[in-house]
């Protein structure tokens, strides 16, 4: 059996554990740059005139007038939890899939034994009770079934409260009959409107069709999700978190940059962030790549775009190297005499740190600098990031990055932002 464990309203909830003033209360969070919605509780999508991805500025006075509490997004506190919940599901089982910042599969086979409804339970209070976050759980004898159940530990929860187990047949057909072809994990809206077309609008309606004409029609994939909504296991369970490949990241600037220098600062502060992630799974990176943008969307600046990708001579995570690299790439692409808007870099060829290979025509370095670099991440995971940081990053920060007005404090990861707590006398 596989449960999916799946937070309710993810960012939002993060906000509101350390602000109880806002629990029953509508919270949204923001884009980067505060540009629009992407995460509503429940409270806030109750209200219906405010869209979800809708620019902020267009329904800044409707959040006013419903009294919606609107945060910045910030992903350092969300991520940290998020490794919370993924510690206490390990606890659970040896078999956790995470499958994405709010999401979870839980191998629990050969825990039928137990009530599966009260293992459920016990998954979705303990998290409640260290994290302070609400989840869902499904549970199944497939990811894709799990999935449903999931869905219907939400959709229903004042009945089930919060855990949908499906463990008899007809479970399993009254799921299927609830679910709209759409819902389905895995078949896309080109799928869902195709199958609308031939009369298949339930889960358990595409069930009913030949395998035939789903491998024809859907190919193999199709088959996967037919079968595993039958309750035969076809899609992998995959335990290793996979390494990530390509490792990047991009930001908008707060406002538009001409200064060659600033953009440097900001390329560089990006490649100590990439470089840590390298170093976190150690591996290091073959080909470095930056790029540079203008504001595509604004009539009134000069256009320009360009990227270069450089292969390194030998594969590093050292944040020396890559920054000087980085440099030396951003010199070749920056033309002056344009507002930039966004810096980018990211970092791929990815192999193991112990696969590195030396280059023969490069002497090796004069001393073993992978301990300093093991040193920095120390220093920046005990006593916050960038208490450490290359000079190249310079100390402006706060001029270039992007506006973040009402992003809550980091409560989890540094020192100085930690929640603080009054206490009155009687
Ligand atoms: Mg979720």
């Amino acid at each position: 059996m596989i449960a999916l464990v799946d937070c309710n309203s993810f960012y939002a909830t993060c906000e509101q554990v350390f602000r109880p003033d806002l629990w029953g209360k509508p919270v949204v969070v923001l884009s980067n740059n505060d540009g629009c919605v992407i995460a509503a509780n429940k409270e806030a999508k109750a209200i219906s005139e405010i869209p979800m991805f809708e620019p902020v500025f267009k329904i800044k006075k409707q959040l006013i007038e419903n009294k919606v509490t609107f945060f910045s997004s910030n992903y350092t506190l969300y991520g940290e939890m998020s490794q919370r919940v993924m510690n206490i599901l390990s606890a659970f089982s040896p078999q956790v899939e995470i499958y994405s910042i709010d999401e979870a599969f839980v191998d629990i086979s050969g825990m039928e034994y137990v009530s599966l409804n009260q293992y459920g339970h016990q998954m979705k209070d303990t998290i409640f009770q260290y994290t302070g976050l609400p989840v869902g759980v499904g549970i199944a004898p497939t990811k894709v079934l799990a999935k449903l159940a999931s869905k219907i530990s939400k959709k229903r929860a004042s009945e089930n409260k919060g855990v949908f187990v499906i463990d008899s047949e007809e479970k399993r057909i009254e799921a299927l009959k609830w679910a709209t072809i759409k819902t389905v994990w895995g078949i896309g809206s080109k799928h869902a409107k195709r199958l609308k077309n031939i009369g298949i609008f339930t889960a358990y309606e595409f069930t009913q069709l030949p395998e035939e004409w789903v491998r024809k029609n859907m190919t193999v994939v199709g088959v996967r999700i037919w079968n595993e909504l039958k309750g035969i296991p076809s899609i992998e369970f995959r335990t290793m978190p996979k390494s990530k490949q390509c490792i990047s990241t991009a930001k908008s600037f707060g406002k538009k940059l001409e200064d060659l220098g600033m953009i440097q600062e900001a390329c560089s502060y990006y490649i100590s962030e990439v470089s840590e992630v390298l170093r976190n799974q150690k591996s290091c990176a073959t080909y470095l790549q930056v790029f540079l943008h203008t504001n595509y969307f604004s009539d009134r600046d000069k256009q320009y775009s360009n990227s270069v990708t450089v292969t390194l001579s030998i594969p590093t995570s050292d944040t020396f190297v890559l920054i000087s690299e980085a440099k030396k790439a951003l010199n070749a692409i920056y033309k002056p005499g344009y507002r930039f808007k966004k810096v980018g870099v990211s970092l791929s060829g990815i192999i193991p740190s112990e696969y590195v290979q030396g280059n023969l025509f490069i002497a090796p370095p004069r001393w073993d600098k992978k301990e300093l670099m093991n040193v920095f991440d120390m220093i920046n995971s005990k006593y916050g990031k960038s208490t450490l940081f290359s000079g190249l990053v310079g100390t402006r920060v706060k001029e270039w990055e992007l506006t973040k007005k009402d992003r809550s404090p980091r409560y989890t990861t540094q020192w100085n932002e930690l929640l603080t707590v009054k206490a009155n006398k009687y």
